[in-house]
């Protein structure tokens, strides 16, 4: 009896080593990546940064990685330890829980959208973010795609409504959110796509 708790707590610390992220925002972290079975063995570090220009998130490979083989590579999930929408400035650790949960799970679609991607893939894929507008608003897509695939579509809508419905928001930033991200009846068509599929393999 005693054996196998032990041997099932050492067995569950062994899962997380692969997953590193600070205290404060650890229980919406690891709720997030509870949708994302895959990634349980993809090494990830959380990592609270001052300023992130243009976003609140960032998920990217470890230079490190480039050298390796893309199964053995790691990513780093840059936050801001601040939010600015519209003006108004948000602490990322005082955000309702959901809302971050929804940005959090956002973050791991990219991270499942680089693991398919060979190095020479992704170093493309880099050098178009910086210089093609329709090249992010492509890879901002997949992300939310995986995220839904993975069943996160409440979180990720919460996170989109907390966006949109700040008060005195800039039309500006509006526009910005709805090209570059999925809208509500986007992402109705893919969670229809998903069940659609699921029920097929069901039958
Ligand atoms: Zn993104």
């Amino acid at each position: 009896m005693k054996l196998t708790l032990i041997l099932y707590l050492l067995m569950t610390t062994i899962a997380y080593t692969q997953h590193h992220m600070p205290k404060s925002i650890e229980d919406e972290v690891k709720f997030a990546l509870s949708y994302y079975p895959q990634l349980e063995n993809t090494s990830i570090h959380f990592k609270f940064k001052k300023d992130i220009k243009k976003s609140t998130m960032q998920a990217q490979p470890a230079f490190s990685s480039f050298f390796k083989r893309k199964g053995d590579r790691s990513y780093y999930i840059f936050i801001s330890e601040t939010v600015k929408i519209s003006g108004e400035t948000y602490y990322t650790k005082k955000m309702p829980k959901e809302v971050l949960i929804g940005w959090i799970g956002h973050e791991l679609g990219h991270i499942m959208d680089y693991r398919n991607r060979s190095n020479m893939n992704l170093v493309w894929f880099g050098i178009k973010y910086l210089f093609s507008k329709n090249h992010i608003i492509e890879a901002e897509r997949a992300a939310d795609t995986y995220a839904i695939k993975s069943g996160m579509e409440d979180y990720i809508l919460k996170t989109k409504n907390f966006i949109l419905n700040q008060s005195d928001i800039d039309e500006k930033y509006i526009a910005r959110i709805k090209k570059f991200y999925l809208s509500p009846e986007e992402i109705m068509e893919i969670i229809k796509q998903r069940d659609l599929k699921l029920a097929k393999v069901l039958e």
